[in-house]
């Protein structure tokens, strides 16, 4: 599946694609792919948001980048279940909840909540309900704007697998599902995607393993406990 927007990083933003808006009052609004939403040009990422660890955003940070951004006139945000271990939705729910109707919120269900459990994540019904019924209560709201899974596009490298080519281990690009070969693999195409796309982050698609890497920074990320 295509990314609705370009690299939201660990950094917290990305570039909305559409058209662009002089309509909606907002600077440098633009049209929501086909919707006919109309949200900033920005989107804040919140990954980090309420992050514990010595890269993520304390919750006083966290919100301050969160006013910064409204200042600036940003009305789009997207999260996933798994961030900060729902951490993120969480302050998201809070930061936003004076407000909620102008907020265009975005947040992803297909990655896996449980580490030793085959449906802890995927894009099935039993993991859509359970994820979003969970994503709405962190976000303490009734609605969410835009959910998106994040499809694998393939079962295994899908460049080796063309070629007929060999990998060592997986990666899932967490922006558009690509999945590409590790660097201890002959040709890496996972960080090849990185390159091409600027796609940030990937986490591992070998089964029970939890942990992402955000290129951008440089760092390691764990995606659920
Ligand atoms: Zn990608
Ligand atoms: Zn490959």
């Amino acid at each position: 599946m295509k990314t609705l927007f370009g690299g939201p990083h660990t950094q917290g933003v990305g570039y909305a694609q559409g058209r662009r808006s002089a309509l909606g009052g907002l600077p440098s609004a633009v049209y929501f792919q086909r919707s006919g939403l109309r949200v900033s040009e920005l989107c804040l990422g919140a990954m980090i948001f309420g992050d514990a660890r010595s890269v993520g955003a304390t919750k006083e940070e966290s919100r301050n980048i969160f006013d910064a951004f409204v200042e600036a006139s940003g009305n789009f945000i997207a999260t996933a279940n798994t961030y900060a271990n729902g951490m993120s939705e969480q302050l998201l729910g809070e930061f936003t909840q004076d407000e909620r109707d102008r907020f265009v919120l975005a947040t992803k269900y297909t990655l896996n909540r449980r580490a030793t459990d085959p449906n802890g994540g995927g894009n099935h019904r039993k993991n859509l309900v359970q994820s979003l019924e969970a994503s709405l209560k962190r976000l303490k709201t009734d609605y969410i704007d835009q959910v998106h899974p994040v499809t694998p596009s393939a079962g295994g490298c899908e460049k080796c697998l063309a070629t007929g080519d060999t990998w060592v281990h997986l990666r899932l690009c967490r922006v558009c599902g690509h999945v590409g070969c590790c660097d201890s693999s002959k040709n890496k195409h996972a960080t090849q995607h990185y390159h091409t796309t600027s796609h940030p982050i990937v986490q591992s698609f070998e089964f029970g393993e939890n942990w992402g890497w955000c290129y951008t920074d440089q760092t390691y990320i764990s995606l659920s406990e």
